[in-house]
């Protein structure tokens, strides 16, 4: 997740609060917040620009945006700022998520003990339907050659220093990003607004009458601030961007953080098998094979 914040001398005179929200994201945050500004502001032409711009925009609604949203709504420090979350696809179907008996989704996450005590924190973990939530306490790993293995177990106290249960608990997207929407959708005192179906085609620095950016009469200089052009046709403004917006990243281009990757010229194949419900099934196993890994896990 990318995070970049902006903020300008200028505009201080009206911001005030130095605010640290997240201790892996020390960054400025400090405002008289638009939220309260906004009001002031009903019956001024520059009210319908203030309302375009934002202390905090998330691009991307998959499970980092979205976590990293609830965690904002949840934190006494932050749930007061203006908060935009942009997300190009159609989310509709993920309010209403039910799992199917006997039918798994092939997009899992593995959960570590601390993920699932920050999605505790932030209410998160109530939202998730336990039932395919599975726990695994042990990992096979091993080479399809030499048969060289490791073995992580939870007794193993030479592992884990630390009296663990599990290992870690295997979930569907699907199930972690219905649990954060619920909650997210629930906060109702978070300054939030969610741009469903909504694209950003471009960030752009440049001068605000090129882009139609909004400029509140010369109130603030946001002119460092970027412009985030939606595919809806408005323009936000924003203090914070943040970037969760996966491989393919808009804000990571607009930053210039270069990235390296290459084709595997490899297919996978992701499928969910039944397996004999005497069989205890709580180890991950994954095997290193000179075509490729295959790896099996609980769910
Ligand atoms: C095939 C596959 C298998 C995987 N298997 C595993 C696994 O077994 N275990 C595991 O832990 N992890 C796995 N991962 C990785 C895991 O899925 C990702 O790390 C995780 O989903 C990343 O979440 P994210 O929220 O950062 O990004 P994403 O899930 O990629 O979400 C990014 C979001 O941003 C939105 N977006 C992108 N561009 C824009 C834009 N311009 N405007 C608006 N919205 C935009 C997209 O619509 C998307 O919803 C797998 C990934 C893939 C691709």
């Amino acid at each position: 997740m990318i995070l970049k914040s902006f903020h300008r001398f200028k505009f201080n005179r009206f911001l005030h609060n130095e605010l640290f929200f997240h201790k892996q994201v020390v960054k400025h945050c400090n405002s008289r917040l638009f939220a309260t500004l906004l009001p002031n502001k009903s019956n001024d032409e520059s009210h319908k620009n203030l309302e375009n711009i934002y202390d905090i925009v998330i691009v991307g609604g998959g499970i980092a945006g979205n976590a990293l949203a609830c965690a904002l709504a949840n934190s006494e420090i932050t749930k007061s700022q203006r908060v935009a979350l942009i997300e190009f696809s159609d989310v509709s179907y993920l309010k209403e998520w039910k799992p199917s008996p006997n039918e798994f989704s092939n997009r899992v996450s593995a959960l570590t003990p601390q993920s699932i005590e920050f999605f505790k924190d932030i209410g998160v973990w109530k939202n998730l339907v336990l039932e395919r939530v599975k726990p695994f306490n042990d990992i096979q790993v091993w080479d399809g050659i030499t048969d060289a293995r490791l073995n992580f177990n939870c007794k193993d106290n030479n592992t884990f220093r630390t009296n663990l249960e599990n290992i870690g608990w295997i979930v569907e997207n699907h199930n972690i990003q219905q649990a954060i929407l619920t909650q997210l959708l629930q906060c109702k005192d978070f300054n939030f607004h969610f741009f469903e179906n909504t694209k950003v085609e471009g960030i752009f620095l440049d001068d605000s009458s090129a882009y139609n950016a909004p400029s509140v009469n010369g109130q603030f200089d946001l002119s460092d601030w970027p412009n985030i052009k939606l595919s809806d046709g408005n323009f936000l403004k924003t203090r914070l961007l943040v970037g969760a917006d996966g491989f393919n990243s808009v804000v990571r281009s607009f930053i210039n953080i270069e990235s390296i990757g290459w084709d595997y010229d490899a297919h996978a194949v992701v499928a969910t098998l039944l397996v004999d419900r005497l069989v205890e099934n709580v180890t991950a196993w994954q095997r290193f094979l000179p075509t490729g890994p295959i790896a099996m896990l609980p769910v």
